[in-house]
């Protein structure tokens, strides 16, 4: 059966001489896997539209082995994105996280919006604002797929507090200082890191972007969502992750 459908490039593997195997985030299935047959020729009508960073529009062979991408146009190509090489970096980053925490073949309509407009935002937005961008991502999109950190009250006992100042991931989020002392592995985190983490959840992103957030809440908030995200995810070696910290590792001009 041959179906349209939109979606995004998230990962390419090169496969034969000339295929390529996709993982593809789409609207109407979420999570899928196709091949493009050929791709990896300039000449193929499938090249460009096969590429990662691309959303376009497929028609896809759904049949009993793999899917099979058998035409396509781009919608968007986010390839500004693959020359500034931080953005470049939590692009992959962001679409590992995907790949890795969607269910497959399952359509959630609202995620794979945040991811298109993410993508958009990434390729023009300040790198002070880029971390911010995707901390604010990867909230939404724990959200999104029903993961959504509990930021309101306190995730043991329900309690509300005026100023929250633990993160504790494997309750799942803040908690409030009477279940600090009865648990172990809460995060301490500084006055304003509960509620940037809240802004992020909830506000647009172009009013993120327009709101600098000091480098060290950023710090904060990538440890608690790190941590978060670990544990939903059961593993700890994102390899675009060790990418990152390789290049925010080496001098700049
Ligand atoms: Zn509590």
């Amino acid at each position: 059966m041959v179906e349209e459908v939109e979606g995004i490039v998230i990962r390419e593997v090169k496969y034969r001489d000339a295929d390529r195997i996709l993982t593809l985030y789409t609207k109407e299935h979420g999570r899928i896997t196709a091949s493009a047959n050929g791709a990896r020729r300039m000449k193929s009508p499938l090249h460009g539209v096969t590429l990662p960073f691309v959303r376009g529009e497929y028609s896809i062979f759904f049949g009993r082995g793999i899917n099979r991408i058998q035409s396509g146009q781009v919608l968007a190509s986010y390839y500004g994105i693959s020359e500034n090489l931080d953005q470049l970096a939590y692009g992959q980053y962001l679409f590992e996280l995907v790949a890795l925490t969607t269910p497959e073949g399952e359509s959630n309509e609202r995620d794979y919006a945040l991811l298109a407009k993410t993508l958009e935002v990434l390729q023009r937005v300040s790198d002070g604002a880029l971390k911010s961008l995707v901390h604010a991502f990867e909230l939404k999109h724990l959200a999104f797929l029903g993961l959504r950190p509990q930021l309101g009250a306190c995730a043991v006992c329900g309690k509300q507090e005026a100023d929250f100042h633990h993160f504790h991931a494997m309750h799942g989020g803040i908690i409030c200082s009477d279940c600090v002392r009865k648990t172990r592995g809460s995060m301490r985190v500084s006055d304003s890191v509960i509620p940037t983490m809240r802004f992020l959840l909830m506000t647009s992103f172009e009013e993120i972007i327009a709101r600098p957030i000091s480098e060290a809440v950023l710090k904060e908030i990538e440890t608690c969502v790190l941590e978060f995200i670990f544990l939903q995810t059961d593993r700890r070696d994102f390899r675009s992750l060790a990418f990152l910290r390789q290049i925010q590792a080496s001098p700049r001009d």
